[in-house]
């Protein structure tokens, strides 16, 4: 086995603040064919916290990744421990009725405990802060949405609460937000640092994890799996598929067929300063706030733990290839604060997120002890731990997992072949839908 050290390769053509700030991580790249009970393929968060969670059943687990643990987009997100779903409560019971609706609510706000738990409990270096987590307003008819979600949370027991106009402005250094909720559950970690500790702790209890393992083929074996990379395969009883929005990963349609067009993959954006002065410090995110807003293209950002601005987009179909195609994001670090008249920018990176056409996960039991979790819409800091402890649970003849979402067949998305002009028209349209909702004077 070769041991290689796993610094430099994360955020393809640019490289990512998490990376030039990450904690590092010694892993052995995938040569020999193994045997183990349990194979995981994908080590991002979904696949690392399903490894950790069965290492503490004391499962046979082997985790295997194309490139390496955090490779994905859980090195390279903003970072946001956000409680629960990105879809709004009325829309999950809405979709799931009320009974199972408020269960998955009820299971989905637990997402952030989780997370800060394992952080807790396996000691990782991740930079974690639970300084909580801000939704501003941009508009008012999303007033109306945060005022709703405020009494809903509230009810529900949730520490939150409805900040007005002045303390908005106050904790986010900008004036650009009508009203906001304030979600005290959440915060902040160094993402990559995250996965790598993740990883980190499930070695350390047995579980054993290669790098530069594509797997291209998964084919039934007598009564068991095999899933093969062009250098050797893995003889398994049971496969957990964690690979989210590099599911087609070097245009590999072969993992599982249909999975990879179950969701729409899209890349968002982000772009962070080098470390602002104090007195910048003072005004912007001063109580170490996380916000992410009410956009259709939603912002979010955040401080680093060097005081660095990092701020993220919706973005695009294709991959940021040059820094022209991040100025979308630099211009809106420069509207929301233009006190910051010298921004220098350090780090430019992209990564891609999973949409779901009903804005839910997806679990998916795809063949008798083949699974597969994903679809976290932009929404999976907490919520694909959460995934990794369901599937945990799920491979382990667990069959009745509190609030857990509904298991799914996969449903190639129809018409994927024109997602590219689709989503492009999709993504304008939103963009002047939120600039004309933005008009909206405040009342
Ligand atoms: C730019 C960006 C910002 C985001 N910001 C936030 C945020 O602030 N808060 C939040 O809650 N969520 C955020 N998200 C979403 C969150 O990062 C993801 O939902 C979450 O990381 C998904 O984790 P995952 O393990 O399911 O997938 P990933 O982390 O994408 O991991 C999938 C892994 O599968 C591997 N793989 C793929 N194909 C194969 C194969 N054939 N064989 C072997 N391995 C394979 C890949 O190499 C990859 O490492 C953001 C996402 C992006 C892209």
């Amino acid at each position: 086995m070769i041991s290689h050290k796993t610094s430099n390769s994360v955020g393809d053509e640019f490289k990512s603040l998490w990376q030039a700030t990450s904690t590092q991580l010694e892993i052995d790249s995938f040569e020999d064919n193994l045997d183990c009970d349990i194979l995981i393929i994908g080590a991002g968060f979904t696949g690392l916290s399903a490894a950790l969670h069965l290492s503490e059943l004391e499962q046979d687990v082997v985790v295997v990744d194309a490139v390496e643990p955090g490779y994905g987009a859980s090195g390279r997100n903003g970072g946001q421990v956000i409680p629960g779903l990105k879809l709004y409560p009325e829309e999950v019971r809405k979709k799931l009725g009320d009974e199972k609706g408020n269960a998955v609510i009820n299971a989905t706000n637990g997402s952030a405990d989780l997370v800060f738990n394992l952080i807790k409990k396996y000691q990782i270096d991740c930079k974690a802060n639970r300084n909580g987590f801000i939704q501003p307003a941009f508009s008012n008819t999303s007033c109306g949405v945060i005022r709703s979600r405020v009494e809903l949370l509230s009810k529900l027991g949730a520490p939150v609460e409805l900040l007005d106009k002045e303390t908005t402005a106050e904790y986010l250094g900008t004036n650009s937000y009508f009203i906001a909720l304030l979600d005290k559950r959440g915060g902040s970690l160094q993402p990559l640092s995250y996965a790598r500790g993740l990883a980190k702790a499930a070695i350390r209890q047995g579980v054993k994890i290669y790098s530069n393992a594509l797997v291209n083929k998964i084919k039934p074996l007598q009564d068991r799996w095999q899933a093969s990379t062009q250098k050797a395969s893995i003889n398994a009883n049971r496969i957990l598929i964690c690979t989210n929005g590099y599911s087609d990963l070097n245009n590999n349609p072969g993992l599982w067929p249909g999975l990879n067009r179950s969701i729409i993959p899209l890349h968002s954006f982000q772009v962070a300063t080098q470390p602002l002065s104090n007195k910048l410090r003072q005004s912007i995110l001063p109580h170490g706030h996380v916000a992410s807003d009410t956009k259709r293209l939603l912002n979010y950002f955040r401080l680093d733990h060097e005081g660095r601005l990092i701020l993220g987009g919706s973005g695009n179909i294709y991959e940021g290839k040059s820094i022209r195609d991040f100025s979308h994001i630099v211009r809106r670090i420069q509207s929301l604060y233009p006190q910051i008249t010298e921004p220098q920018f350090e780090f430019y990176w992209s990564g891609k997120i999973a949409l779901t056409m009903s804005g839910l996960p997806h679990i998916h039991e795809m063949a008798p002890g083949v699974y597969s979790g994903l679809g976290y819409n932009g929404r999976g800091v907490g919520m694909a731990t959460l995934m990794g402890q369901w599937l945990a649970e799920l491979v382990t003849d667990g069959d009745q997992i509190p609030g857990m979402l509904p298991l799914t067949t996969i449903k190639p998305i129809k018409l994927q072949s024109f997602r590219k002009p689709v989503i492009t028209a999709a993504y304008f349209w939103k963009s002047l839908q939120d600039r004309v909702e933005g008009r909206q004077k405040p009342i």
